[in-house]
């Protein structure tokens, strides 16, 4: 009886010990015990070609460059949409802009006599990880709404400092026609910080107006770096979104006329320079092993700004428009020990990190609304393929483009902003991204069966759309 029991209690104990190894062995590497950071870095029209990693000849970027080689550099990486505020809409709520109301056939971005914002019942990311008890901040642009119901203390962040809408918006000098717009551009005022009435908050209070945009890159990355470093106890969640590269271009004083690029290569130096600064304070705080950044930019470059504009490398296009330039972005992921490093020629999207990171904090995702953004997380720590094989390239409140796989759609063209003027086509203008990323060769001719294919994604799509409240239309 007894050498029964004691065979019994063998048995038992190597069952539970097995079952221990197993549910071991099956964690996740992200599954691991401390609740992991996140910090997305956000330049403001930033393009595909303006970094040296990304193929600049004369832009020294090499703390991103740094960032890159340690960790996951994206070539086919997408935003929501081509310009501001439709695209910081998509990634803070994973959700593609027509479905929100934060894009419009009327304003293409909110304004500072705009009345609404983002609505509150969308969920941000910044909500989402509320929920798992993180820490929020939001340093720099926002433009989802600049009244105080629409600011980031009221969409999720505990602390907010910066400018609540595009760095050129304000500006006192009234102009007639677009043409006195660009005109502008080649004047003395644009380099006056007083010309651009922009305001400073600090939560909600106004501190400071006009901003000093001289100091104005220097004092976002000082902020991001201090966050940092009160928060090192605790988890929590950093966006940081830069008011530049978007005209009007300032830098401060140690960056004036350092670049062989000119102001705009001296602006983009000194961003890259905060990300040496942050990703410094994650070693030294030891939270570089339990944190993911994430550096990406709003949308294309401003080319209608010339030298002041950035550049989309080979990618046709830039801001604005719904060719590749205008949406494809450069797209670093660093997380050591965690992120695989190496080149990712998958598809992804900013709505993309909505899931992702929900995922990682063990946030369930909203299922009471359509989630556009799916979850990385086996690209990004298994270096699998990314389940993303779809974009949809709205302008307004219009689809414009589909991509589907290696393929992209042209259902409706259009010039950034002036000519050449909207044309429909149909069949549609069809390229393969793998072969010609510059969309210079229409092979609409030899695939009709992947014509076909885009043409019933369209329609899926457009059958479960649900348009939400035009947030942009009401003005002044
Ligand atoms: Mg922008």
């Amino acid at each position: 009886m007894k050498n029964k029991l004691v065979l019994i209690f063998t048995i038992l104990s190597f069952t539970i010990v097995c079952a221990q190894q197993q549910t071991e062995t099956k964690q996740e590497p992200q599954g691991q015990d401390k609740p992991l950071n996140f910090v997305i870095i956000f330049a403001d029209d930033l393009g595909y070609g303006d970094l040296s990693s990304y193929g600049h000849p004369t832009i020294h970027t090499q703390n991103l460059d740094q960032m890159a080689a340690e960790g996951q550099k994206w070539t086919n990486f997408y935003v929501g949409a081509s310009v501001c505020t439709p695209s910081r809409a998509a990634l803070l709520t994973g959700r593609l802009p027509i479905r929100n109301g934060m894009t419009s056939s009327v304003n293409r971005v909110l304004h500072p006599d705009s009345h609404n914002g983002l609505p509150q019942d969308e969920i941000t990311l910044a909500e989402q990880l509320k929920k798992a008890g993180y820490t929020t901040a939001s340093i720099g642009k926002w433009h989802l709404g600049h009244k105080e119901e629409y600011l980031p203390t009221n969409q999720g962040f505990d602390y907010y400092f910066g400018i609540p809408y595009s760095n050129d918006m304000d500006n006192i000098i009234p102009f007639r026609s677009s043409q006195g717009y660009i005109d502008f551009w080649k004047s003395e005022e644009k380099k006056n910080i007083n010309t651009f009435n922009v305001p400073l908050i600090r939560n909600t209070e106004i501190v400071e107006r006009p901003a000093n945009q001289n100091t104005l890159t220097k004092r976002y990355n000082e902020e991001a770096v201090q966050f940092i470093r009160q928060n090192k106890d605790k988890p929590f969640f950093l966006y940081l979104a830069h008011n530049l590269p978007h005209v009007p271009l300032f830098a401060s004083k140690d960056f004036l006329a350092t670049s062989k690029r000119g102001l705009y290569g001296d602006v983009v130096e000194e961003i890259d320079h905060g990300v040496g600064q942050i990703l410094a304070a994650l070693k030294k705080n030891g939270l570089d092993e339990n944190t993911i950044v994430v550096f990406t930019s709003d949308n294309g470059p401003w080319l209608i700004m010339n030298e002041e504009g950035g550049s989309a490398g080979l990618l046709r296009e830039g801001k604005g428009s719904t060719w590749e330039g205008g949406m494809r972005e450069p797209c670093i992921f660093w997380g050591p020990g965690r992120i695989q490093p190496g080149l990712v020629t998958q598809i992804g999207t900013t709505m993309d990190l909505f899931t992702t990171f929900s995922k990682l904090a063990n946030v369930p995702v909203p299922d009471d609304r359509k989630i556009d953004g799916i979850d990385l997380g086996q690209t990004l720590f298994e270096k699998k393929p990314s389940k993303r094989k779809e974009v949809f390239y709205y302008r307004g409140d219009e689809l414009y483009a589909v991509r589907l796989g290696a393929f992209k759609a042209h259902f409706i063209t259009e010039g950034a902003y002036g000519p050449p003027a909207r044309e429909e086509h149909d069949p549609p203008l069809l390229y393969n991204l793998e072969v010609d990323p510059s969309e210079k060769y229409n092979v609409a001719k030899s695939h009709p069966d992947i014509i076909k294919q885009i043409k019933a994604l369209v329609k899926s799509h457009n059958s479960g759309l649900v348009k939400g409240e035009d947030q942009l239309k009401d003005r002044g």
